[in-house]
């Protein structure tokens, strides 16, 4: 027996890097040793060579298949992570005297805003900071002398989510890292959308960009060509050597949610999971969501013990028990449960079954 027969999988509740499907793993693997039975690994192979160029082409016609991307819509895979994309979009999109609109509703937005400053005018629309951003803020007006108005459509941290499109005739852009590909929403009205990839698309070292690219060319500073949309554009993301391996992972990934059926089959097993999980901790005293009830995200739950003493022993019980990343972040404390696409019903199952013995024997 090799170690891989030998090892148990966890139950992953990581909040990203987070849990892959287990056939994208497996395919991964054998992909290091012998790439589409080339005889070569897929680390090793040119990636202005058909082999990869095929690989690119795919993932990002999967995109616009799996998203219903119109066909004005640009596909990139850029390098950098999300936080590039704090600056790359400012950068891009607005000049020293123009004004872009920022709601801030959790710490990565607030990271977002900070680097807009930088480069123009930012006015923030409205703030959730009052209460620790345990909620979305609404009500507010965008000025339509914005360029554009930016968003996080989900709060990894903080556990909120934004539940629809805010109505404007500004242009939107949002940082979706940790909820793209998770339901079905009208991805056309967004003039720009980045998402980390290391979330719901595959492996970390690469972010997917969707833009317009009539948004572009608009500002009066000179851009370096790795900082230029429309170069990578020009280039189709091969202005210098892209992540390979990166992603080659989000291109199966994207198999595979296409194979499950798409977003709205994914989105009806991502609502299933929360259910189960909100329920449950609605049901049990000492456990205590943190969150505006119609702000939850279906993400990321977030939430605290009622007896702070019990943290820890739950904490104990959920690594004797296999499941990994239930601490909530280093900033906010308490517990989180990340919930995104790959990981299945059964370890929501698991972790529920193990909650409510915990709160049998502690409530
Ligand atoms: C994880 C995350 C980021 C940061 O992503 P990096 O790839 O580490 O730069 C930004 N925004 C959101 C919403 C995230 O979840």
């Amino acid at each position: 027996m090799n170690t891989t027969e030998q090892m148990i999988r966890k139950h992953n509740f990581n909040s990203g890097p987070s849990v892959l499907p287990k056939e994208v793993f497996e395919e991964a693997s054998a992909s290091i040793l012998n790439f589409n039975n080339t005889g070569l690994s897929i680390l090793e192979i040119g990636h202005r060579t058909p082999l990869f160029e095929n690989v690119l082409e795919e993932a990002v016609s999967l995109v616009k298949e799996l998203m219903h991307l119109d066909s004005d819509k640009e596909v990139l895979f850029l390098h950098g992570g999300a936080t590039t994309q704090f600056f790359q979009v400012p950068m891009n999109l607005l000049d020293e005297q123009a004004k872009a609109a920022y709601l801030d509703c959790g710490t990565w937005g607030t990271k977002a805003i900070k680097e807009a400053k930088l480069f123009g005018n930012v006015e923030m629309v409205a703030s959730s900071k009052d209460k620790n951003y345990t909620y979305i803020p609404k009500g507010y007006t965008i000025p339509e002398d914005a360029v554009y108005f930016h968003y996080t459509s989900n709060n990894t941290i903080e556990g909120t989510q934004m539940h629809a499109i805010p109505e404007t005739k500004v242009p939107l852009v949002a940082d979706m890292s940790s909820d793209i590909l998770s339901y079905n929403m009208d991805f056309n009205r967004f003039a720009l959308i980045y998402a980390g990839a290391q979330k719901n698309i595959g492996a970390a070292g690469v972010n997917l960009v969707i833009l317009e690219k009539d948004m572009l060319g608009k500002v009066n500073r000179k851009l370096p060509g790795m900082m230029d949309y429309r170069q990578h554009i020009e280039h189709h993301s091969m202005l210098n050597t892209p992540p390979v391996f990166a992603i080659y992972v989000c291109l199966l990934t994207l198999r595979w949610l296409k194979k499950r059926g798409g977003i709205s089959a994914i989105e009806k097993v991502n609502d299933r999971k929360a259910k189960l999980l909100y329920d449950t901790l609605d049901s049990l005293p000492v456990f205590k969501p943190t969150v505006a009830r119609e702000d939850r995200s279906k993400m990321n739950v977030v939430f605290i013990m009622q007896n702070p003493e019990l943290e820890k022993p739950f904490l104990d019980l959920c690594k004797q028990e296999g499941m990994v990343g239930v601490k909530g972040h280093r900033s906010v404390g308490g517990l989180r449960v990340s919930l995104y696409n790959a990981l299945e019903m059964e370890s929501v199952e698991a972790l529920v079954s193990l909650m409510k013995h915990f709160a049998q024997k502690h409530g």
